[in-house]
């Protein structure tokens, strides 16, 4: 298949520019820093149409200084589930003050929705990816409506389907940058040390990977840092990497 082939093409009706072929991007940025990934996602996609994806949970603050180097006006999206512990929240606050981020978007699922599909707050144990899509999916589907690239944090030491993913790759009409793809759990301590970066406030107590409250548990050392997540559960992902956004 062609470079070509791969050409991401916007919505005709938005007036967006085309932009460039995805495994072209890829290979020029295949052994990049994480901040020359950053910048050139920002010149590639451009100022309007670039947004930041951030769970705000215990590695996210390397990222967000990253990017808030590059442009702290880059929006941030945050996926405020209603799972979410009180403790990630306080640190999104910390870390918007901390490192002057000025568009940070808490995103929220439909209250018609919620009504209609988990009135009583089940849906996590009975059917968590229908949970995951009223929660997380469909909510950032609808915050990513304008833009037409996305920067997130997955980083290939977190292994299972994370374990092959390009710095660069086609999400629906978007261009989808992992800037720390290639980066060692090491190297994310060491931007936590250098910049002197707070820790999330849960992460003493043991816990490695920090989502929604029922579907999050602690982790050993021994364990790789997701193994907290739907513990027990054959589901690795809540859907928002694996789902295609539209
Ligand atoms: S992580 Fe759990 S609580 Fe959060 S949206 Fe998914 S299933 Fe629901």
């Amino acid at each position: 298949m062609t470079a070509l082939a791969h050409r991401v093409s916007p919505d005709p009706d938005a007036g967006l520019p085309d932009l460039p072929a995805v495994e072209e991007l890829d290979r020029a940025l295949r052994n990049a820093a994480p901040a020359d990934i950053i910048a050139r996602a920002l010149r590639t996609v451009g100022r309007e149409h670039l947004a930041l994806v951030s769970s705000f949970g215990t590695e996210s603050a390397a990222l967000l200084k990253l990017t808030a180097d590059v442009d702290p006006a880059i929006p941030v999206i945050f996926l405020d589930t209603g799972w979410l512990f009180e403790e990630t929240l306080a640190y999104r606050d910390t870390l918007i003050a901390r490192l002057g981020l000025r568009d940070v978007r808490s995103i929220k699922p439909i209250e018609e929705t919620l009504s209609r599909e988990d009135a009583d707050r089940e849906l996590w144990f009975s059917d968590p990816d229908a949970c995951c899509r009223i929660r997380k999916v469909e909510p950032l589907n609808r915050a990513l409506a304008p833009f037409r690239g996305w920067i997130n944090g997955r980083k290939r030491f977190q292994g299972g389907a994370r374990t092959a993913i390009p710095v660069v790759e086609q999400d629906a009409g978007r261009l989808k940058f992992n800037p720390f793809a290639n980066v060692s759990r090491e190297e994310i301590a060491g931007i936590y040390a250098s910049a002197d970066l707070p820790p999330h406030p849960l992460a003493a107590s043991g816990f490695l990977s920090i989502g929604c409250m029922p579907c999050t548990s602690r982790s050993s050392p021994d364990e790789d840092a997701r193994a907290g997540r739907w513990r027990g559960r054959p589901k690795t992902e809540c859907g928002i990497h694996t789902a295609k956004a539209s």
